[in-house]
Formats: structure tokens, sequence, C-alpha cells
């Protein structure tokens, strides 16, 4: 069965390199990180069973200004207030079925990767150096996305991960590793004390732990550009191959009261508030009964139609018989670009054993 996403097939072997950007551990975990991890756990699930070997890599941005500035705010170190939210966070991901990622590295175990990644692209005449920052040019980047400057400037600022005093070349570049002044985290280096920047914290972990390429960079909707573009674009420019990766899992902004879900602008449903009220596999069904590319609006009385939905699953899966054509149709609908919704309409009418094998594969039973 030929497994494609977003019109990509995958994987080329039997196995496949999934690199997922984790979690800024200053806050609780809302309903748009949750659908991206849900996903991406639904996407390994399937790739297991048509029987490739998935490794998922998901990081923990751990080393980032805005969890130094909340952890200020609360009186904590941000390595403390890093671990709590971490805790916390898992706990949510595993209410909701999302199994442990093969790897969970954490960006301040791979500062001297950073380094190693500012010297290279340093070396390749890729970056340059202007008082302690490393800055990657990134002018051919954002060209690449179709954008004009204005909205390039914009999506750099409003991602947060640039410091304001850019003393760049060009409005497009951003930093590799940057100085650090007092209060901040610092690690020395060749361009004195200093931190990694935000993408290429990413582009190092993901060489670092799956290898100069990988089948899939995933994560929000929102992180494909800047955050994808430049830590592709970093790693690919380090490595001299391209693409760095073959296909990308984008997921579906998620809004509410008509605007997007986000941290900064604090238009929150935060998802340990939906497992207060609901079973896991309620939450995780409403998540997944849908394109995963496409946004959508975050709907409370939805969730009471899931938990009835689910009702209606679990009497229907009752009995041995297994409907085999039922069951590979509706493994080859996820197969498809991950079509839950129809794998699971398959499902549902041929009821029993295959509405278990299809519930049990995608976490919901
Ligand atoms: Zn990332």
């Amino acid at each position: 069965m030929i497994f494609t996403l977003g019109g990509v097939p995958l994987p080329v072997l039997a196995r496949a390199r999934v690199y997922v950007c984790g979690i800024t551990p200053y806050d609780t975990t809302h309903v748009g990180h949750a659908a991206t991890f849900v996903w991406v756990d639904t996407l390994a699930r399937v790739l297991e069973h048509v029987g490739i070997e998935v490794q998922v890599c998901r990081n923990v941005t751990d080393v980032d200004d805005d969890l130094v500035a909340a952890a200020r705010q609360r009186g904590l170190s941000w390595h403390a207030l890093a671990t709590q939210q971490t805790f916390r966070f898992e706990e949510d991901m595993r209410k909701l079925k999302v199994r442990r990622p093969t790897f969970e590295p954490m960006s301040r175990e791979y500062v001297t990767d950073v380094i190693f990644l500012a010297r290279a692209l340093l070396d390749r005449g890729v970056a340059y150096e202007r008082g302690g920052t490393v800055w990657f040019r990134g002018a051919g980047v954002a060209e690449g996305v179709g954008l004009t400057p204005e909205e390039v400037q914009a999506l750099l600022v409003a991602s947060g991960g640039e410091p304001a005093d850019r003393q760049v070349e060009h409005p497009a570049d951003v930093a590799v590793w940057r100085r650090s002044v007092a209060g901040e985290p610092a690690w020395s280096s060749p361009w004195g004390d200093g931190r990694p920047g935000w993408h290429a914290e990413c582009a190092a972990m993901a060489t670092s732990v799956l290898g100069l390429g990988i089948d899939v960079q995933a994560g929000g909707h929102d992180l494909a550009f800047p955050h994808h573009a430049y830590s592709s674009a970093m790693a690919e420019a380090a490595i001299g191959a391209a693409p760095f990766a073959r296909a990308h899992m984008h997921v579906g902004t998620v809004r509410y009261r008509g605007a997007k879900v986000a941290k900064s602008t604090g238009n929150l449903v935060f998802v340990d508030d939906l497992l207060q009220a609901w079973p896991g596999e309620v939450v995780r069904l409403y998540l997944l009964d849908r394109p995963w590319s496409q946004g959508w609006d975050f709907d409370e009385d939805a969730l009471g139609f899931a938990a009835t939905r689910l009702e209606d699953l679990l009497s229907r899966a009752g009995g041995l018989v297994e409907d085999e054509a039922a069951t590979a149709a509706a493994l080859a609908a996820l197969a498809h670009d991950l079509d839950v919704p129809r794998a699971l309409r398959i499902a549902e009418e041929a009821g029993g054993g295959t509405l278990r094998t299809i519930g049990k594969l995608l976490g919901v039973l």
C-alpha cells in the first residue's frame, strides 16, 4: 500500500523519520498544540500499521526568550518552569493517548550542535557575525515563499524568535546564535557568551537526532513560515543537500471566537480544561474527525456531538466478525493523506471487528 501525505509518497524505505516541533514549556497546552501532536501520533500509528518503522522526534524548546520572561515573572528559574510545564504537557498527551515519541531532545542539550551549525554556515559564507550574534542570510528563504518584504517582516517579528536589535545586512536575516546579556541564558562560544536562535535549535536537533534528511517536518500551520522555512534552509545550507524534509505536515490552525488560538494573543482553549470535562478519547476523536491540513473553529457543543459519536461507535464495535474488504478500504483511506473522516465512515458502516481495528489504530476506541 502506498502511503501519501500532502501528495508526497512516504517513505522511500521501510523507515520514516518524523520531526515535530514541540512545545516551549512556559504555559499550559492549548487545543492547537494538542491537534498537532494528536495528528503526528496518528500519522506514526498508521505508518507503523502498514509495516514502516517510524522514528518520531519531538523537541522541547527550553531555551527561549519568552520562557525566560515568563519564569522571571513567576519568580522561578527558567529550567524549573520548563521542567514543571513539560510534566503537565506530558500528562495532557497521555490522556489524549499520544504515545511517547522515540526521541524527546531538549534545546539546552544541543547548544554545542548549534555552535557547530553556526560555524558551518559561517564557513560556507551564508552567515555573518555582528557583535557576538551570528546571522543567517535569509533573503533567498523569504523570496522562496512568495510573501512581500512587509509580510516577511511582520511574520518574523510575530514569530517571537527574533531580537529587537537587529543589526542585520538584510531584513530577512535571522539569528543562528545570539549574544546574551546579564540574566539571559548563556553558553560560551567562539563569538562570546550567547544562546541558540530558535530556527537553528530545531535544525540542529533534527539533524543531530534523525540524520541529514528527514521524511516529514511537522508542526502547526503557523510554523510553515518562518520557522520551518528557516530551519530547513539552515540545515540544507550546512549539509549541502536539499530538500531537508521530503514532506510537510502543517496541521490546520484552530480558531476560537473568530480568531486564531494563540499564546501571543491570549485567545486560548486549554487542553487541561477540555480533559476535565471530557474523556481523552472524546477530545481525540473531535480533533481527528476532519481534514488535518484545514483550519477549523473550536466549538464546545461539537465536543458533545463527538461524545455521542463515540458512544455510537462503541455500541457498533461489538462482535467478532471483521469485514476484511471494509478494513482494507478504511486503511486505504488512511493511506491516502490520512483521510480519517472517510476511514471512520467505512469502519462505522462495517461495525464489529473492522470498527475495532480502525478505532484502536486511531486511538479513539
Ligand atoms: Zn521547531
